[in-house]
């Protein structure tokens, strides 16, 4: 009996050891794509996207994905990728896969976020963001648009409207024509829409309209490959039939079950289902839920309460960035 215990117990310390094993690989293991010249992208398969900016004077990292651990990687990574110590880390918003790293940057760098996004941080991720972590919380906090000029490299930061959640941003490297575009692009697979957080199907759509209007080339989405224009016109045209097929299925009085029979959806011929065991798996019936849920009323945006705000720092009008004149420039030479 002792021995088949011994033995149980044996195989339960060797499983644990393998899952840990995996779990440590998967989450440390990093690919690095070059975008262009100053540019490039890190990928995990279970954190968004990173965006690093070379300049002048060091890096700019766009999100640091999920685990301290690999915030850690990330910024050995972006030193020697973006000629030097990260001079700005900018979170599109404020889920854990892209902002969880924040901790392991230096306290008191600068950390761009929309007000918002640090609201989120602070009242619905209160935990993590407890003691020492509070202080790589974003200071940078804009509502609108922020801009930084560093070691001769323009950085744009917009929020175009509610879509993933209701504080996303996107950043222009403006000299470098690339558009990190956050969560706000799922290339080719399905999205998360957090309309607790105020996204939005319905609003989506206009957010993506207002992000085509910036000047770029390349797009690095929050999940899945790099892309161009076409890739953000192809997720719109996704969400615009998913949300009128959802829509008409509720006006209609059908129920859960009867929309998630009726839909028919075909913008999403190329996309790719993606699963992380035990958490979410995100297909076809995930976002019908999801918008079903927001058309029927289900699912509201919650209240959240302003934070205090971090340094504020207003930057050019979205769309009308070219012919903004009285723009407040934050220069790290200065
Ligand atoms: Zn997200």
């Amino acid at each position: 009996m002792a021995r088949g215990v011994g033995a149980a117990v044996a195989v339960v310390i060797l499983l644990a050891g393998i899952g840990a094993v995996w779990l440590y690989t998967g989450v440390t293991s990093f690919e690095v794509e070059r975008v262009n010249d100053d540019v490039y992208v890190v990928t995990n398969g279970i954190a968004g996207n990173v965006g690093v900016l070379r300049t002048e004077l060091g890096a700019v990292v766009v999100d640091t994905m999920t685990f301290r651990l690999q915030g850690e990687q990330l910024r050995e990574l972006a030193e020697e990728l973006g000629g030097g110590p990260t001079q700005a880390i900018v979170n599109t918003h404020y889920h854990r896969d892209h902002t969880h790293g924040n901790p392991a940057f230096a306290l008191g760098a600068r950390f761009v976020a929309t007000q918002r996004t640090r609201d989120y941080l602070v009242y619905l991720d209160a935990d993590y963001w407890d003691g020492a972590a509070a202080g790589t919380l974003p200071n940078r906090t804009f509502d609108e648009s922020h801009e930084m000029k560093i070691g001769g490299k323009t950085i744009r930061s917009y929020h175009p409207g509610p879509g993933h959640t209701g504080g996303d941003l996107v950043v222009l490297f403006v000299e470098d024509r690339v558009l990190h575009a956050g969560d706000l692009l799922f290339n080719r697979e399905y999205p998360f829409i957090d309309v607790r957080a105020g996204g939005s199907t319905r609003a989506w759509d206009a957010a993506l309209s207002r992000i085509l209007r910036l000047e770029f080339d390349t797009v690095i989405p929050g999940h899945g490959p790099v892309t161009d224009r076409d890739g953000l016109l192809g997720f719109q045209r996704f969400l615009r039939e998913l949300w009128s097929e959802v829509e008409a299925a509720v006006k209609a009085g059908k129920s859960l079950e009867e929309t998630l029979a009726a839909v028919d959806l075909s913008e999403d011929a190329d996309f790719e289902v993606r699963s992380i065991p035990f958490v979410m798996t995100r297909d076809r019936d995930f976002v019908i839920r999801l918008a079903y849920a927001e058309a029927s009323g289900e699912l509201r945006p919650i209240a959240v309460p302003r934070s205090t705000a971090g340094r504020r720092v207003p930057g050019p009008e979205l769309g009308r960035a070219a012919a903004a004149k009285d723009t407040e420039m934050e220069d790290l030479r200065s």
